[in-house]
């Protein structure tokens, strides 16, 4: 019998493999040479004094927190505010986060997994050939008969007509999902659910049992690639995802194609695009 020893075994993140899908060259330079992000998020930062707005990820985080604290708007406004008190934001900012993020929890809130029982922030760990996926789904909901809807709170600001392309961003993540909930809770059919809540948008995905092998043999490919890229074997290709690039300057020199649209007051070199988007779970990465 074949010894497989614990070198031989890879780990990667779900994140890290949606960027390798959205751009080698970028997965190279974020995960094979870990080079630093500009406007990576930070922990709450009551400590260092007053805060006057929070970044993307910040307020993706406290998004999360609160859809997965709260049943009512009572109870919302509650969590929000307490959430909002660790990061010492100031009155002024506080007053316009809620303005801005109240709308977006009062969307999960409607939706019909807010009321259904199920795990949040659910980690789970992947073997695909030589390589183990890690993530962590936001919400897991098992039903009857084997089937499970799993759910993914987006909070990119982004628009309407957007969300198709940020779908196609996520599909990796949906898949790994699938497969995830397939291996773990025997699921024969799996409805993954990726909620934009801004704008108020539903991507549904449905996957049965004749997807998973098909799934599996597509995340080994990507895993295998994952090892085999490097800075030579990888060249910048400009796209759309150029605009949301952390190291636009890098391929492209001077100001690079970065953040030619929306940027927020107070995201500085952050834009509010797909890559923007940050669930809890993205804390858990175990990118190799
Ligand atoms: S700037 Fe464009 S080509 Fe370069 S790493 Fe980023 S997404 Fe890839």
């Amino acid at each position: 019998m074949p010894v497989r020893t614990a070198s031989a075994v890879r780990q990667i993140s779900v994140s890290a493999l949606m960027c390798l899908a959205r751009c080698p060259r970028w997965y190279v330079y974020e995960y094979s040479l870990g080079l630093a992000r500009v406007g990576r998020s930070v922990a709450p930062t009551a400590l260092r004094g007053p805060v006057e707005w929070l970044n993307a990820s910040q307020r993706g985080q406290v998004v999360h927190a609160v859809c997965q604290k709260a049943r009512t708007s009572e109870e919302a406004a509650e969590v929000l505010n307490s959430e909002l008190g660790a990061y010492g934001v100031t009155e002024a900012a506080r007053l316009e986060l809620v303005a801005k993020l109240s709308p977006m929890i009062d969307r999960f809130l409607e939706s019909p997994e807010a009321r259904l029982e199920g795990v949040w922030e659910q980690p789970f760990l992947l073997n695909v050939g030589e390589t183990v996926v890690s993530g962590v789904m936001d919400l897991v909901i098992p039903g009857a008969g084997g089937h499970v809807t799993i759910v993914d709170l987006k909070t990119n600001t982004i628009e309407k007509h957007e969300v198709k392309s940020a779908a196609e961003d996520y599909r990796i993540q949906m898949q790994a999902y699938a497969l995830a909930a397939h291996r773990a809770m025997g699921a024969g059919r799996v409805s993954a659910v990726l909620h934009f809540l801004y704008p108020a948008e539903r991507v549904p995905a449905e996957f049965g049992a004749g997807d998973f092998a098909a799934i599996e043999e597509g995340m080994v490919k990507l895993a295998r690639q994952a090892a085999e890229y490097t800075l030579d074997s990888t060249s910048p290709v400009e796209s759309h995802h150029c605009r949301t690039c952390h190291y636009s300057q890098l391929c492209w020199g001077g100001g690079g194609r970065r953040c030619d649209g929306v940027v927020e007051r107070g995201d500085d070199a952050e834009c509010d695009a797909p890559e923007a988007d940050v669930g809890v779970g993205d804390d858990y990465d175990l990118s190799f």
